[in-house]
């Protein structure tokens, strides 16, 4: 499809109420790659049985709906058994769904085979029925290294030894009664809350550093994409990053380097997700309509940038944090809006089918 086509489309669906969006998809239908795309994270929650029944209870809730794509991401031990129960020829009969649920994975691992215990490899959730995989998602990119009290230990040492390192300058030309009333003028003299400061601030970057890095997406995305998977591709800014306006540049970098090497024909088997991490999470304030523009504008931009305007016309952008039934129309009628990736809500049938079913109610 030509780029310019698939903007007109675009804008053609934008202009409409999402009730009419709906209408107009399932008289003429859109071309599959802006097909809106609302997928539920459900993280680590649900053993096998109970996410078979919210599925159902989910599917039950969205009978006959074709013009959406779905999707569910179980924890990995609720794959197989999920994928089994999501054929195509059973959710027809069942429930009037098409070829539109897919499941995915949470994560994925870069190595095709060998010693990383607990990893799991693209091959091995393509052979249970896996069709996209989320990667870079903000609770592996930083929150999970505060689990793993990596940070909190390596900050203090850094601490330590910045001080050690300012003292060490003046041992040099003291002798050691010298040093010692020097070194306790250099700590005097050093504001405790600028200590405090600067332990938090070593805290805060080591737990990014322990959780996953730039550099470990762009492989987990290579090898997911070499493996025929889809990948859904989180970015997205903390709040301190925000707070310095920095928000750009680092959505710059995450994008830049997870797509590294990553070619114009397999681009198109890429979503890319925009989760602020300060709105994800239960309780946290979803991000504003300005606010989620001015990045999906951003990241369409930078999008033509690196594979030109015809990529960036088709490639589906999905909002993330707090999306919930009460905001999702407006969200999604938000121009460069494709779609949705949900958490919490993704846990409860009625929000989460509510959400699927935007506008329709
Ligand atoms: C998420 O975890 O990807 C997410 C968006 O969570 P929530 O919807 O709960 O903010």
């Amino acid at each position: 499809m030509k780029a310019a086509n698939a903007r007109v489309f675009r804008n053609y669906y934008r202009q409409r109420t999402a009730n009419q969006w709906h209408k107009i998809e399932a008289e003429v239908g859109t071309p599959d790659a802006i097909r809106p795309f609302i997928a539920g994270n459900w993280k680590m929650n649900m053993i096998p049985k109970s996410g078979i029944a919210l599925a159902a209870r989910i599917f039950d809730q969205c009978r006959g709906i074709k013009d959406v794509d779905i999707g569910l991401a179980p924890p990995f031990t609720g794959l197989s058994i999920l994928g089994e129960y999501i054929k195509p020829d059973f959710l027809r009969s069942e429930y009037g769904l098409g070829r539109n649920v897919f499941l995915l994975a949470q994560d994925t691992f870069f190595e095709y085979k060998g010693a990383f215990t607990g990893e799991i490899s693209p091959e091995m959730l393509s052979a249970i029925g896996v069709d996209r995989v989320i990667i870079g998602h903000s609770d592996r990119r930083a929150n999970l290294g505060k689990y793993f009290g990596f940070g909190s230990s390596v900050a203090r040492r850094l601490t330590t030894s910045f001080l050690a390192h300012e003292l060490e300058e003046q041992k040099a030309a003291k002798t050691r009664d010298e040093q010692v009333i020097a070194a306790l003028e250099h700590l005097v003299g050093v504001k405790p809350e600028i200590l405090a400061g600067m332990a938090r601030f070593l805290e805060d970057e080591l737990k990014e550093r322990a959780g996953e890095s730039d550099e470990a997406i762009h492989r987990k995305v290579k090898a997911a994409l070499a493996q025929g998977l889809q990948v859904i591709l989180c970015c997205g800014e903390n709040w301190e990053a925000r707070a310095a306006h920095e928000t750009f540049h680092l959505l710059d970098r995450q994008i830049r380097i997870a797509l590294e090497g990553v070619s114009p024909r397999t681009i198109k088997e890429v979503v890319i997700a925009y989760e602020p991490v300060w709105a994800v999470g239960e309780g946290a304030e979803p991000a504003t309509p300005a606010q989620i523009s001015e990045v999906h504008d951003f990241l369409r931009n930078l999008i033509m940038d690196l594979y030109g305007e015809q990529t960036a016309a088709s490639i589906r952008i999905l909002y993330g944090g707090n999306v919930k039934p009460d905001n999702v129309i407006e969200i999604m009628m938000l121009s460069g809006v494709d779609g949705v990736l949900v958490g919490g809500a993704s846990l409860r049938a009625k929000d989460f089918s509510q959400i699927i079913r935007f506008g329709l109610d």
